[in-house]
């Protein structure tokens, strides 16, 4: 099992026993979803999830996914409000509305004054386009471009438009700090606009003495025009289909999500697809047709992780959605090395891709059982991922970070390794030598930063065929 399974966890599965069926399923990172509680809800899920991982002896990571400002319309006078292609609406300050037929309060002046006339703004979750016509003091009109129904508190959004909301909100912020305290292994953060939103995360992670992989939810039109600025910034992307769809037109959602997918794998950053890949599994034992090609397809895309959110959440077969997940990306893996003749050769330049690319080919040569790396950023198993090689890769790394960011990566289990010996060399065939899945007799290609003398460490420039 190359492809990671992510799962939200919910209602439905947040009893331990739930908790255990999903990680014997595969699942190797479960989400905790901010948008549906604060830091002391998640407290007695974060304990079991940490029973679980110390009895089951796999490393899992744990993803606090910060609401960020999701941007709703007030409550109407008279909800719902029917529209007609052509009508006239205005939008402005919840206290203002007694002169309009047709009123929406949003109570976001900064972002109604981020708008231009021709903009597009479309409301209740995305099901309604609106054309900005004109502004009056703090309010401005639109015209409907569709027909439809309007009711209070639906999601609004500004397809394109860069606003100046931070994606991280006030209670972002409280939460990020809380969760970290709780112990949290990777942030996500919703509705990223461009690179600086990963940064003052960053920084606040840093303010507290910490470092987490930090995942960028790609959710805004706005956010791909920047995609190469935002990718080398985090950690992980998340092609996060549900809010994408609501803001870019549903027909280009494949190749964006090709197109997001591809740019991460050139970069070696993992890449979470997200979002209602076997939703009909929320009622039914069984997904569609169509939904297990979506999941075949992601991971042909190049996805390193598949998400499931109402699935395991609150769905009735939470753990037939995962197992279900895992059978379908085992089938397309094996498709995707059928049809692959040798390691995918690294889009990035550099001696490190190089050396990366070199053990995979090697492994692939000498018929190597596994792939080993001692790594000290991470850096070196992504990019023996991104090569994505037949064999298993064992990431060694003795930091705890490091472990829990390696879960996010196509094909990385991830190994924790005491300190000792020093030579990192040594300690890779320490763990060699003592796994009980590699025989006597096999190869192992190994990798690991070997340094000079008079040196203290030094960056992955050691390949090694490893016999046992
Ligand atoms: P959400 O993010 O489930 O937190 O909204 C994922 C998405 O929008 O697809
Ligand atoms: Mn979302």
């Amino acid at each position: 099992m190359h492809t990671k399974i992510l799962a939200t966890i919910g209602p439905a599965c947040s009893e331990k026993k739930m908790i255990q069926q999903l990680t014997d399923r595969g699942v190797r990172i479960f989400r905790l979803n901010f948008s549906h509680g604060s830091a002391e809800d998640f407290i007695d899920i974060i304990n079991r999830i940490r029973e679980v991982e110390k009895e089951s002896n796999v490393s899992l990571t744990i993803l606090q996914d910060l609401s960020g400002p999701k941007i709703r319309a007030g409550d109407l006078k008279e909800s719902p409000m029917s529209i007609n292609v052509g009508d006239e609406i205005h939008m402005g300050p919840s206290d203002a509305a007694a002169e309009y037929l047709n009123y929406i309060p949003f109570d976001h002046p900064r972002l109604l004054s981020d708008l231009n006339t021709g903009d597009i703004v479309r409301v209740s979750d995305g099901g309604l386009k609106f054309e900005v016509t004109g502004r009056k003091n703090d309010m401005i009109s639109l015209v409907a471009a569709d027909a439809g129904i309007i009711s209070s508190r639906k999601g609004i959004s500004f397809p394109g438009i860069r606003t100046s909301i931070s994606a991280l909100t006030d209670k972002d912020r409280k939460d990020l700090a809380e969760g970290l305290d709780l112990g949290i292994d990777a942030v996500a953060l919703s509705f990223v606009q461009g690179p600086e939103d990963i940064a003052e995360a960053k920084d606040i992670i840093e303010e507290k003495g910490k470092w987490i992989p930090v995942v960028a939810k790609l959710e805004r039109e706005i956010a791909l025009k920047r995609l190469d600025e935002i990718i080398d910034i985090c950690d992980v992307v998340m092609v996060a289909r549900g809010d994408l769809g609501l803001e870019c037109p549903l027909p280009s959602l494949p190749t964006l999500q090709k197109r997001i997918i591809s740019a991460c794998n050139e970069a070696a950053k993992p890449v979470i697809v997200a979002t209602q890949m076997l939703l009909s599994m929320v009622h039914n034992p069984m997904p569609t047709r169509a939904e297990t090609t979506d999941v075949a397809n992601a991971v042909l895309d190049g996805a390193d992780c598949l998400m499931l959110s109402e699935e395991t959440a609150i769905g009735n077969y939470p753990v037939e959605s995962v197992s279900y997940m895992r059978e379908i990306s085992s089938e397309a893996e094996k498709l995707f090395f059928e049809k692959k003749i040798s390691p995918v050769e690294p889009a990035r330049t550099g001696g490190e891709s190089f050396l990366a690319y070199a053990a995979c080919l090697m492994a692939d040569k000498v018929k190597a059982k596994a792939l080993v790396a001692h790594t000290d950023s991470g850096f070196t198993a992504r990019l023996i991922s991104s090569c994505r090689p037949r064999q298993n890769i064992y990431g060694l790394s003795p930091n705890c970070n490091m472990q829990k960011y390696m879960n996010f990566s196509w094909g990385v289990t991830s190994v924790d390794i005491p300190e000792e010996p020093h030579d990192h060399l040594q300690r890779t065939e320490n763990f060699a030598e003592s796994f009980s899945d590699f025989a006597s007799g096999d190869r192992i290609v190994i990798t690991a930063g070997h340094p000079k003398t008079g040196q203290e460490r030094s960056l992955t420039n050691l390949l090694k065929i490893y016999r046992k």
